[in-house]
């Protein structure tokens, strides 16, 4: 069974409390993720990489995020990347966008 956004909607409302936060924290990480890949498609347009350019911009976020959880260690060089659940969004919406071309080229094969 797959679960829709819906579902999770009426877990928020009707569930106990436990299953209310987690599906909170779903629901607004995910939304996060949408806003930030909507926001690199304005910034962007509609990217199509190569697999080894879209891990180079894949590994550069998860570098931004592991800067990030050193600052809050005191760890590391002085760093724009500060904020770990930003970057850890930016990661999500690179996967995302990855994701988002292999799955056009998988169904142009079909
Ligand atoms: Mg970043």
């Amino acid at each position: 069974m797959t679960m829709t956004r819906k579902d999770l909607e009426s877990i928020v409302e009707s569930g106990p409390e436990s299953i209310q936060k987690f599906a909170h924290l779903l629901l607004q990480v995910n939304e996060d993720v949408l806003n930030e890949r909507l926001r690199q498609n304005e910034k962007w347009g509609h990217q199509r990489h190569d697999l080894g350019t879209w891990l180079m911009i894949l590994i550069e976020e998860v570098g931004e995020s592991a800067q990030a959880m050193q600052v809050k260690k005191g760890w590391g060089k002085p760093t724009d990347a500060s904020n770990l659940y930003e970057e850890l969004i930016h990661v999500s919406a690179v996967a995302s966008a990855i994701a988002e071309q292999v799955l056009e080229e998988s169904r142009k094969r079909k």
